[in-house]
Protein backbone atom coordinates (compact mmCIF):
# COMPACT_ATOMS: atom_id res chain seq x y z
CA UNK A 1 0.00 0.00 0.00
CA UNK A 2 1.62 3.56 -0.88
CA UNK A 3 -0.18 6.88 0.25
CA UNK A 4 0.28 9.55 -1.48
CA UNK A 5 -0.55 13.22 0.05
CA UNK A 6 0.56 15.21 -2.97
CA UNK A 7 -1.65 15.42 -6.44
CA UNK A 8 1.60 15.15 -8.26
CA UNK A 9 2.87 12.19 -7.04
CA UNK A 10 -0.49 10.26 -6.88
CA UNK A 11 -0.65 11.37 -10.53
CA UNK A 12 2.77 10.16 -11.53
CA UNK A 13 2.35 7.09 -10.28
CA UNK A 14 -1.09 6.03 -11.71
CA UNK A 15 0.04 8.05 -15.38
CA UNK A 16 2.54 4.56 -14.90
CA UNK A 17 -0.30 1.91 -13.95
CA UNK A 18 -2.56 2.82 -17.16
CA UNK A 19 0.45 3.32 -19.46
CA UNK A 20 0.38 -0.50 -18.79
CA UNK A 21 -3.02 -0.76 -19.79
CA UNK A 22 -4.21 -1.37 -16.24
CA UNK A 23 -7.87 0.12 -15.13
CA UNK A 24 -8.56 1.85 -11.99
CA UNK A 25 -11.68 1.43 -9.48
CA UNK A 26 -11.94 4.38 -7.12
CA UNK A 27 -13.64 5.24 -3.96
CA UNK A 28 -13.81 8.72 -2.39
CA UNK A 29 -13.96 8.52 1.24
CA UNK A 30 -14.07 11.08 4.36
CA UNK A 31 -12.86 8.72 6.43
CA UNK A 32 -13.47 7.07 9.75
CA UNK A 33 -13.95 4.16 7.87
CA UNK A 34 -16.20 0.94 8.60
CA UNK A 35 -17.14 -2.00 6.84
CA UNK A 36 -19.53 0.03 4.40
CA UNK A 37 -16.85 1.65 3.01
CA UNK A 38 -14.40 -1.38 3.02
CA UNK A 39 -17.21 -3.07 0.98
CA UNK A 40 -16.81 -0.38 -1.87
CA UNK A 41 -12.86 -1.09 -1.56
CA UNK A 42 -13.43 -4.84 -2.17
CA UNK A 43 -15.40 -4.76 -4.89
CA UNK A 44 -13.13 -2.20 -6.75
CA UNK A 45 -10.68 -4.44 -5.84
CA UNK A 46 -12.30 -7.92 -7.88
CA UNK A 47 -12.64 -5.30 -10.67
CA UNK A 48 -9.84 -3.68 -11.07
CA UNK A 49 -6.25 -4.37 -10.82
CA UNK A 50 -5.47 -0.94 -9.06
CA UNK A 51 -7.88 0.89 -6.22
CA UNK A 52 -7.46 4.49 -4.81
CA UNK A 53 -9.04 5.50 -1.71
CA UNK A 54 -9.23 9.18 -1.23
CA UNK A 55 -9.68 10.41 2.25
CA UNK A 56 -10.50 13.66 2.76
CA UNK A 57 -13.03 15.43 4.42
CA UNK A 58 -14.41 18.26 2.51
CA UNK A 59 -14.76 21.75 4.03
CA UNK A 60 -16.68 23.13 1.48
CA UNK A 61 -19.63 20.12 1.50
CA UNK A 62 -20.64 21.57 5.32
CA UNK A 63 -23.25 24.12 5.13
CA UNK A 64 -22.61 24.08 9.36
CA UNK A 65 -19.16 24.27 10.54
CA UNK A 66 -19.93 22.36 13.75
CA UNK A 67 -20.85 19.55 11.97
CA UNK A 68 -17.52 19.78 10.35
CA UNK A 69 -15.47 20.58 13.24
CA UNK A 70 -16.68 17.04 14.75
CA UNK A 71 -16.66 15.13 11.74
CA UNK A 72 -14.76 11.73 13.58
CA UNK A 73 -10.91 11.66 12.45
CA UNK A 74 -9.77 8.16 12.98
CA UNK A 75 -6.64 8.65 9.80
CA UNK A 76 -4.19 6.15 11.75
CA UNK A 77 -6.81 3.73 11.92
CA UNK A 78 -8.14 3.86 8.48
CA UNK A 79 -5.12 3.33 7.22
CA UNK A 80 -4.69 0.13 9.28
CA UNK A 81 -8.06 -1.26 7.94
CA UNK A 82 -6.97 -0.38 4.06
CA UNK A 83 -4.14 -1.97 4.82
CA UNK A 84 -5.53 -5.16 6.04
CA UNK A 85 -7.73 -4.29 3.14
CA UNK A 86 -4.82 -4.75 0.59
CA UNK A 87 -5.81 -1.43 -0.74
CA UNK A 88 -3.37 -0.04 -3.36
CA UNK A 89 -3.26 3.61 -2.87
CA UNK A 90 -4.49 6.13 -0.09
CA UNK A 91 -4.70 9.75 -1.46
CA UNK A 92 -4.90 11.54 2.17
CA UNK A 93 -4.33 15.17 0.47
CA UNK A 94 -4.32 18.45 2.99
CA UNK A 95 -7.02 21.00 2.18
CA UNK A 96 -3.93 23.57 -0.07
CA UNK A 97 -3.62 20.52 -2.54
CA UNK A 98 -7.03 20.42 -3.35
CA UNK A 99 -8.50 23.48 -3.45
CA UNK A 100 -4.98 25.68 -4.55
CA UNK A 101 -7.42 28.39 -5.70
CA UNK A 102 -9.11 28.70 -2.69
CA UNK A 103 -12.30 27.34 -1.06
CA UNK A 104 -14.46 29.79 -3.00
CA UNK A 105 -16.33 28.04 -5.58
CA UNK A 106 -15.61 29.07 -9.14
CA UNK A 107 -18.64 27.47 -10.94
CA UNK A 108 -22.09 26.62 -9.96
CA UNK A 109 -23.07 23.07 -11.12
CA UNK A 110 -26.41 22.54 -13.09
CA UNK A 111 -28.01 19.87 -11.09
CA UNK A 112 -31.30 20.35 -11.78
CA UNK A 113 -34.77 19.84 -9.29
CA UNK A 114 -32.09 17.38 -8.00
CA UNK A 115 -30.53 20.57 -6.10
CA UNK A 116 -33.86 22.17 -4.54
CA UNK A 117 -35.19 18.92 -2.58
CA UNK A 118 -34.50 16.80 0.25
CA UNK A 119 -30.64 17.23 1.38
CA UNK A 120 -30.28 19.88 -1.18
CA UNK A 121 -33.27 21.99 0.65
CA UNK A 122 -32.55 21.09 4.08
CA UNK A 123 -28.18 21.65 3.38
CA UNK A 124 -27.86 24.74 1.02
CA UNK A 125 -24.93 24.42 -0.54
CA UNK A 126 -24.05 20.82 -0.11
CA UNK A 127 -24.25 19.63 -2.99
CA UNK A 128 -22.29 22.22 -4.85
CA UNK A 129 -19.34 21.13 -2.69
CA UNK A 130 -19.85 17.57 -3.26
CA UNK A 131 -19.57 18.40 -7.20
CA UNK A 132 -16.62 20.68 -6.44
CA UNK A 133 -14.44 17.92 -4.21
CA UNK A 134 -16.00 14.73 -7.22
CA UNK A 135 -14.64 16.84 -9.77
CA UNK A 136 -11.30 17.89 -8.64
CA UNK A 137 -10.92 13.94 -7.49
CA UNK A 138 -12.15 12.57 -10.82
CA UNK A 139 -9.59 14.40 -12.83
CA UNK A 140 -7.05 13.73 -10.33
CA UNK A 141 -7.68 10.11 -10.42
CA UNK A 142 -8.90 9.66 -14.23
CA UNK A 143 -10.48 6.06 -12.87
CA UNK A 144 -12.02 3.65 -14.98
CA UNK A 145 -14.64 2.90 -12.31
CA UNK A 146 -16.24 5.22 -9.49
CA UNK A 147 -17.80 3.36 -6.34
CA UNK A 148 -20.40 4.54 -4.45
CA UNK A 149 -22.47 3.75 -1.66
CA UNK A 150 -26.23 3.61 -2.11
CA UNK A 151 -26.05 4.65 1.63
CA UNK A 152 -25.82 8.25 0.49
CA UNK A 153 -28.73 8.27 -2.39
CA UNK A 154 -29.15 11.37 -3.49
CA UNK A 155 -25.47 12.08 -3.82
CA UNK A 156 -25.41 9.15 -5.99
CA UNK A 157 -28.00 10.88 -8.09
CA UNK A 158 -25.66 14.08 -8.10
CA UNK A 159 -22.34 12.51 -8.74
CA UNK A 160 -23.91 10.53 -11.98
CA UNK A 161 -25.06 13.89 -12.89
CA UNK A 162 -21.79 15.63 -12.35
CA UNK A 163 -19.58 12.79 -14.83
CA UNK A 164 -22.53 13.67 -17.46
CA UNK A 165 -21.40 17.81 -17.20
CA UNK A 166 -17.84 16.87 -17.23
CA UNK A 167 -18.31 14.76 -20.46
CA UNK A 168 -20.06 17.62 -21.83
CA UNK A 169 -17.66 20.22 -20.83
CA UNK A 170 -13.97 18.59 -20.91
CA UNK A 171 -14.24 15.20 -23.52
CA UNK A 172 -10.54 14.73 -22.94
CA UNK A 173 -11.07 13.21 -19.54
CA UNK A 174 -12.57 9.43 -19.58
CA UNK A 175 -16.27 9.14 -18.47
CA UNK A 176 -15.98 6.63 -15.31
CA UNK A 177 -18.69 4.23 -14.56
CA UNK A 178 -20.78 4.52 -11.64
CA UNK A 179 -21.11 1.81 -9.76
CA UNK A 180 -23.84 1.79 -6.62
CA UNK A 181 -23.18 -0.48 -3.78
CA UNK A 182 -26.06 -1.83 -1.31
CA UNK A 183 -26.16 -0.04 2.14
CA UNK A 184 -24.28 -2.35 5.24
CA UNK A 185 -26.15 -2.19 8.05
CA UNK A 186 -25.17 -3.05 12.08
CA UNK A 187 -27.31 -5.96 12.92
CA UNK A 188 -30.14 -3.78 14.68
CA UNK A 189 -30.57 -2.07 10.92
CA UNK A 190 -29.06 1.21 11.60
CA UNK A 191 -27.10 1.85 8.38
CA UNK A 192 -22.90 1.89 8.83
CA UNK A 193 -21.84 5.50 9.02
CA UNK A 194 -18.86 7.28 10.28
CA UNK A 195 -21.17 9.99 12.36
CA UNK A 196 -22.37 7.00 14.17
CA UNK A 197 -19.50 6.93 16.37
CA UNK A 198 -20.51 10.71 17.32
CA UNK A 199 -23.74 8.54 18.94
CA UNK A 200 -24.55 8.49 22.92
CA UNK A 201 -25.15 4.84 24.19
CA UNK A 202 -28.57 5.94 24.73
CA UNK A 203 -29.36 7.79 20.86
CA UNK A 204 -27.36 4.51 19.83
CA UNK A 205 -30.47 2.40 21.11
CA UNK A 206 -32.44 5.27 19.59
CA UNK A 207 -31.29 5.34 15.98
CA UNK A 208 -31.93 2.25 14.12
CA UNK A 209 -36.03 3.30 14.26
CA UNK A 210 -34.85 4.94 11.03
CA UNK A 211 -34.81 1.27 9.90
CA UNK A 212 -37.78 0.51 11.61
CA UNK A 213 -39.95 3.00 9.38
CA UNK A 214 -38.19 2.89 6.88
CA UNK A 215 -39.25 -0.94 6.80
CA UNK A 216 -42.79 0.07 7.75
CA UNK A 217 -43.08 2.38 4.44
CA UNK A 218 -42.30 -0.56 2.62
CA UNK A 219 -44.68 -2.88 3.99
CA UNK A 220 -47.33 -0.76 3.83
CA UNK A 221 -46.42 1.69 0.25
CA UNK A 222 -49.55 0.26 -2.00
CA UNK A 223 -52.29 -0.28 0.98
CA UNK A 224 -52.37 3.38 2.69
CA UNK A 225 -51.82 7.09 1.48
CA UNK A 226 -48.55 8.57 1.19
CA UNK A 227 -48.93 11.84 3.53
CA UNK A 228 -50.89 9.48 5.84
CA UNK A 229 -47.56 7.03 5.94
CA UNK A 230 -44.93 9.66 6.41
CA UNK A 231 -47.11 11.97 8.82
CA UNK A 232 -46.90 8.05 10.83
CA UNK A 233 -43.24 7.88 9.95
CA UNK A 234 -42.56 11.09 11.70
CA UNK A 235 -44.21 10.71 14.41
CA UNK A 236 -42.84 7.55 15.33
CA UNK A 237 -39.43 8.67 15.27
CA UNK A 238 -40.36 11.50 17.39
CA UNK A 239 -41.64 8.99 19.59
CA UNK A 240 -38.60 6.72 19.67
CA UNK A 241 -36.63 9.87 20.49
CA UNK A 242 -35.26 11.36 17.66
CA UNK A 243 -35.52 15.42 18.47
CA UNK A 244 -36.31 16.67 15.01
CA UNK A 245 -37.31 15.00 11.67
CA UNK A 246 -36.13 16.93 8.98
CA UNK A 247 -38.25 14.40 6.21
CA UNK A 248 -39.65 11.56 5.47
CA UNK A 249 -40.31 11.36 1.82
CA UNK A 250 -41.20 9.13 -0.91
CA UNK A 251 -40.07 9.77 -4.46
CA UNK A 252 -39.09 8.45 -7.97
CA UNK A 253 -35.72 6.72 -7.71
CA UNK A 254 -34.71 7.22 -11.07
CA UNK A 255 -34.87 11.46 -10.50
CA UNK A 256 -36.25 11.86 -6.56
CA UNK A 257 -39.63 13.81 -7.43
CA UNK A 258 -41.52 13.36 -4.95
CA UNK A 259 -44.33 11.73 -5.37
CA UNK A 260 -48.23 11.31 -3.44
CA UNK A 261 -49.65 8.14 -4.60
CA UNK A 262 -48.67 4.81 -5.88
CA UNK A 263 -48.18 4.13 -9.17
CA UNK A 264 -46.89 0.36 -9.47
CA UNK A 265 -44.91 1.56 -12.92
CA UNK A 266 -42.73 3.83 -10.73
CA UNK A 267 -39.73 2.21 -9.08
CA UNK A 268 -39.77 3.96 -5.31
CA UNK A 269 -37.57 5.23 -2.55
CA UNK A 270 -38.21 6.21 0.79
CA UNK A 271 -35.68 8.83 2.25
CA UNK A 272 -35.09 10.08 5.95
CA UNK A 273 -33.40 12.73 7.16
CA UNK A 274 -33.53 13.28 11.54
CA UNK A 275 -31.61 14.03 14.45
CA UNK A 276 -31.05 12.08 17.03
CA UNK A 277 -29.32 14.47 19.48
CA UNK A 278 -26.59 16.71 17.66
CA UNK A 279 -26.03 14.50 15.46
CA UNK A 280 -28.31 14.21 11.97
CA UNK A 281 -28.60 10.61 9.82
CA UNK A 282 -29.94 10.06 6.82
CA UNK A 283 -30.90 6.82 5.22
CA UNK A 284 -33.29 5.30 2.63
CA UNK A 285 -34.61 2.39 1.48
CA UNK A 286 -35.84 1.29 -2.77
CA UNK A 287 -39.75 0.48 -1.62
CA UNK A 288 -41.31 -1.83 -4.41
P1 LIG B 1 -18.35 9.03 3.33
O1 LIG B 1 -17.01 8.71 3.92
O2 LIG B 1 -19.44 9.02 4.34
O3 LIG B 1 -18.33 10.24 2.45
O4 LIG B 1 -18.70 7.80 2.38
C1 LIG B 1 -17.83 7.39 1.36
C2 LIG B 1 -18.57 6.41 0.47
O5 LIG B 1 -18.98 5.27 1.24
C3 LIG B 1 -19.85 7.01 -0.12
O6 LIG B 1 -20.00 6.59 -1.47
C4 LIG B 1 -20.92 6.43 0.76
O7 LIG B 1 -22.19 6.35 0.14
C5 LIG B 1 -20.37 5.05 1.06
N1 LIG B 1 -20.98 4.52 2.28
C6 LIG B 1 -21.16 5.18 3.44
N2 LIG B 1 -21.82 4.40 4.33
C7 LIG B 1 -22.07 3.23 3.70
C8 LIG B 1 -22.73 2.02 4.07
N3 LIG B 1 -23.28 1.86 5.27
N4 LIG B 1 -22.78 0.99 3.17
C9 LIG B 1 -22.23 1.15 1.93
N5 LIG B 1 -21.59 2.28 1.53
C10 LIG B 1 -21.52 3.30 2.38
Amino acid sequence: MIIFKTVAGLQHWLDNQRSTGKTIGFVPTMGALHSGHLSLIEESRRRHPVTVCSIFVNPTQFNDTKDFEKYPVTIEQDCRMLEQQQTDIIFLPRVAEMYPNGLTAKKHYDLGKLEGVLDGAFRPGHFQGVCQVVERLLQIVQPTELFLGQKDFQQCLVIKRLVEIMAQQDGAVARPSVNIAPTLREPDGLAMSSRNLRLSQTDRQIAPAIYQQLLQLKENLPKIDFTILKQTAVQNLLNAGFVKVDYVEIADAGNLELANHFDPKTKFVALIAAFVGEVRLIDNMILN
